[in-house]
């Protein structure tokens, strides 16, 4: 009852797209009288959570903040939602998002964008010498899991799942200064979470502190019939040591993420955190991710080319939104629903991807896309191979932006420059997360991302917990 007053207290920062209240209280009873009869608890028994707009959920609108699903009722749960709710958790409702998951703002969803609750903090508002009152300069969350990573910093609900198939956890956890976690590719089922890029999506958790991500994980992780790229293998659940060491670990230190537009404040934390490791017994070593600098023109062919092939369900027919306006051919049924639904982002997508995929272009741009995929995949492949265990990088060139700012530059340049450091993780499907680490000058939090070899999410987490 305390979250779902505090939603609505906080209405303002527009975090949440359907607020599921009789649901949650409905959850919560049950989960009391579990309790009362003694009946043993799920993990997660009376924990409120929240879900990403682009889970489905039985019977509970999933928008994916697009005029295209509108009103759309998905008739089943995603596993992850599924196995949530088996657990005993209380959904409180779904979150907000830029459109289909695309953008790292979360300003871009046709249900407006997310405030960031740092905005409204004593602590901004001194430093910053902000008035209270005065609500123009407003600081975006970060994207595109705004929503999820801004429920969880006003403390509206315990853990949130966002989704990240380039940063879209990581990124607004470190704006919103929450721990926010990208799992190893196969290791959490996608079954019901509406896609963006097939071979990079994953389900991301969202906490205010690594043990409780490494719960939700146990929670989340392991085979699901009903997506064939998670692992077959039985996962072990994901227990943390009351007390981590790194003493011993090798932390790798990417030189090519030092990049000029990095803010000098996190270049100095990074510096410090990387003095901190060395302080505790590990060995901190420059590395080399060469391709790097090819990741962000690969990222865009790559998923554009599977955003055109995926959006291509959202016909008109099947979910969601149908036009009115013209009727008189499929094809024109076709143009007029998806020019109504879909915004600028989405269809400017749908068209380059489209481009990437002609005939003609096919060799010169997807397949060659495809071939530097493997060589960024392979950097980390022979930095892993060489010993170490962790990378360790910042998560955003900066801390989060007023909205105004924002929106000055061009979105889109400055969504593609902001996912630098996270993208290049989700090609080559490692885990990743993010730490909140300090306050910035301004009083906004900054937050470093570390990075584990594959399918080693229980290091990568024991690590963080060290860290945090
Ligand atoms: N910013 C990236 C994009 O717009 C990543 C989004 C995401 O991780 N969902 O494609």
């Amino acid at each position: 009852k305390k979250c779902l007053s505090l939603i609505k207290k906080t209405k303002y920062l527009n975090a949440y797209i359907t607020v599921s209240e009789e649901v949650a209280l409905k959850q919560a009873e049950e989960s009391e009288k579990r309790y009362k009869q003694g009946q043993s608890l799920g993990d997660l028994d009376g924990i409120p959570v929240a879900v990403k707009d682009n889970f489905s959920t039985s019977g509970i609108e999933t928008t994916c903040a697009s005029n295209m699903l509108k009103g759309y009722l998905p008739p089943y749960n995603a596993t992850v939602v599924q196995r949530l709710l088996d657990q005993g958790a209380l959904l409180m409702g779904k979150t907000n998002l830029d459109e289909f998951a695309m953008g790292s703002g979360s300003t871009d969803g046709v249900f407006g964008p997310v405030k960031n609750p740092w905005t409204y903090s004593k602590q901004y508002r001194e430093r910053s010498r902000q008035d209270a009152q005065e609500d123009s300069h407003w600081l975006i969350t970060g994207g595109s899991s705004g929503g999820s990573a801004a429920a969880v910093a006003a403390f509206t609900c315990f853990a949130a799942l966002g989704s990240d198939t380039g940063g879209s956890t990581r990124n607004p956890a470190a704006h919103c200064g929450t721990v926010g976690f990208k799992p190893s590719y196969g290791l959490v089922s996608r079954h019901g979470l509406i896609p963006l890029v097939n071979s990079m999506d994953v389900p991301g958790i969202f906490t205010r502190c690594v043990d409780d991500t490494a719960i939700v994980l146990g929670v989340l992780a392991g085979h699901d019939p009903k997506d064939s790229t998670t692992v077959n293998d039985p996962v072990k659940p994901t227990t943390l040591p009351s007390v981590p060491d790194v003493s011993g670990l090798c932390i790798g230190i990417p030189k090519e993420y030092l990049v000029p537009e990095l803010s000098s404040e996190i270049r100095s934390l990074w510096s410090q955190a990387a003095d901190l490791f060395e302080a505790e017994g590990a060995r901190v070593i420059e590395v080399c991710l060469p391709h790097t600098c090819y990741s962000i023109v690969c990222y865009h062919v790559l998923c554009t080319s599977e955003v055109a092939s995926n959006m291509a369900r959202f016909d008109g027919l099947q979910y969601g939104h149908r036009s009115a306006v013209d009727m008189s051919s499929t094809e024109a049924l076709y143009a007029a629903t998806r020019q109504e639904g879909f915004n600028d982002v989405v269809k400017g997508r749908i068209l380059s991807g489209n481009f990437f995929l002609l005939k003609e272009n096919y060799e010169n741009y997807f397949v060659k896309a495809q071939k530097v995929r493997r060589l960024i995949v392979n950097d980390f492949v022979n930095v892993f191979g060489s010993g170490v265990d962790v990378l360790l990088t910042p998560t955003t060139l900066t801390q989060a932006v007023p909205y105004l700012e924002f929106i000055k530059e061009d979105n889109r340049t400055r969504s593609a420059q902001d996912d630098i450091f996270t993208q290049a993780v989700n090609m080559a499907g490692l885990p990743a997360v993010n730490v909140p680490v300090a306050l910035s000058s301004q009083g906004l939090p900054i937050g470093l991302q570390l990075i584990g070899r594959a399918f080693c999410d229980q290091q990568l987490l024991t690590v963080a917990k060290w860290f945090e």
